[in-house]
């Protein structure tokens, strides 16, 4: 806090685009400008310590699906403090809103989920998640299935376990990760990944394939389960192609392989379905999710476990005498209360009929990019998507990464009034707050059309000396 007030915010002012390319994205710019406080937020929008207002493209980070000034949710967290501050859930304790929220949360999974572990973060989920496979394998009899399974591109945090998991180099340079444990099949991203003239059918089955021979090669007796967002964020957003899951589930079934969903970004109306997994027909035996399951106004997470991972997980600790796994967070009343709010207002509001409406003239308004020569693809599901940068009209040429064009327009549209997301693809992500009219859709993306022209000019000179 005291570093960044010793620095002057925002001083770039310049509309030279040669003077923003390159400063803004070394971090020893940041060093000089300190990062741009956010002061304060009204409905989809955030204004900054200078008074700036922007449309939050992003819901901050993939989460804040009621914007930022629901009262509601400001007023459930006000009143459990009020209440009962903090109580945990130890020692044969709980507390009320930790146990309205876990019945809520089997009450509105798919069918076959039957307890709800509480941890603070994404990452922390995903973390309980793969100790819980290790749990579960040795409470079967079958401890060496301890490998996860985890697709290059996939986010899923960055503790030690979720980092490993995460397969994008960023995460793991310079920490030693990831840890053995993890291993990393194909990205299903379609368009960067696919062969010259594969068709998306002989793109997945060649996906299938590579999982098929990982599995072999490792030995399906020494892997315990799967882990994948249902639609990739971090990653670049990617949509996975019609069939995949549908090919790659029984795979993982027929070598007993648990599978994970990450609804950490899918949950809780975001494909415009209350999961991810619904969207695309899966039924995972342990669902992680966080994020909007607050709206992001208080850090909670839960890990959701089937039927049969429950009777294992009970089984094994009551021969062991506990279950040996909690936080001092786990299942905080204030987090809690929040949460349980927040999944009444997506009935109460109809948050997922609104995801299904508004989104038609999202994805239009995400296609119509597709127009601009630099964007060589677009894709929506729900309320996210993204597009991904080329440096020729309808090839899937990269620009070159040292270019960090898709940092270069994220920006630009930021000083239009419109926060997004560079992503690793070369791309800018969209994922708005679900509670996003319309009219304001439309503005977002005229914003964001205002800069394209300026981009494509950018990216032609680019081009020129593309690497
Ligand atoms: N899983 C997914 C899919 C995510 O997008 C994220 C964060 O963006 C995480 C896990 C990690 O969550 P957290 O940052 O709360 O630890």
């Amino acid at each position: 806090m005291t570093i960044t007030n010793k620095f002057k915010l925002n001083s770039m002012e310049s509309k030279d685009i040669s003077f923003h390319l390159h400063p803004y994205t070394n971090p020893n710019m940041l060093k000089e400008t300190g990062p741009q406080i956010i002061g304060s937020g009204n409905g989809i929008r955030v204004k900054d310590q200078d008074g700036r207002s922007y449309i939050e493209g992003m819901s901050g980070l993939w989460c804040a699906s009621f914007g930022f000034s629901e009262p509601e949710l400001i007023n459930a967290a006000i009143k459990q403090m009020r209440v009962l501050p903090f109580y945990h859930n130890f020692t044969g304790k709980s507390n009320t809103p930790s146990i309205k929220l876990a019945e809520k949360l089997i009450a509105i999974a798919p069918k076959n989920m039957e307890k709800v572990f509480f941890c603070n973060s994404g990452s922390e989920a995903n973390d309980t998640a793969v100790k819980l496979v290790w749990y579960y394998h040795e409470a079967i009899g079958q401890p060496n299935k301890r490998k996860v399974i985890s697709r290059k591109g996939g986010y899923h945090g960055v503790t030690i376990a979720s980092a490993s998991l995460t397969a994008l180099s960023y995460a793991q340079d310079g920490f030693s990760l990831p840890l053995d444990f993890a291993l990393h099949t194909s990205s299903p991203h379609y368009f960067q990944n696919a062969l010259e003239n594969e068709t998306e059918a002989q793109f997945v089955d060649r996906l299938v394939l590579d999982l098929e021979k990982l599995i072999e090669d490792e030995g399906p007796d020494n892997i315990g389960a799967f882990i994948a967002e249902p639609v990739m964020g971090a990653g670049g957003v990617i949509i996975p192609p019609d069939t995949y899951f549908e090919k790659i589930v029984p795979i993982l079934k027929k070598n007993s392989i648990i599978l994970i969903a990450d609804e950490v970004i899918c949950g809780f109306g975001r494909t415009g379905n209350m999961w991810g997994s619904q969207t695309y027909n899966i039924s995972p035996d342990i669902i992680t999710c966080a994020k909007a399951l607050s709206s992001a106004y208080a850090p909670i997470s839960a890990v959701l476990l089937s039927a049969q991972i429950t009777q294992e997980v009970e089984k094994q600790a009551n021969s062991l005498g506990q279950f040996g796994h909690g936080y001092t967070y786990s299942g905080h009343p204030v987090p809690a209360a929040v949460a349980l709010r927040t999944m009444e207002l997506m009935e109460e509001r109809n948050i997922i009929d609104h995801v299904q409406q508004v989104s038609s003239l999202f994805t239009d308004r995400i296609d119509n990019l597709a127009s601009y020569k630099c964007v060589g693809n677009t894709r929506s599901i729900g309320l996210i998507g993204a597009m991904e940068f080329v440096s020729e009209p309808g090839t899937r040429k990269k620009i070159h990464p040292s270019h960090k064009f898709g940092a270069f327009v994220a920006k630009t549209i930021q000083e239009n009034g419109v926060i997004l997301r560079a992503l690793p693809i070369d791309g800018v992500g969209f994922c708005p707050p679900l509670i996003i009219t319309e009219d304001e859709i439309n503005e977002m993306f005229d914003k964001i059309e205002q800069v394209m022209p300026q981009m494509d000019k950018f990216s032609q000179r680019l081009g020129d000396n593309a690497s």
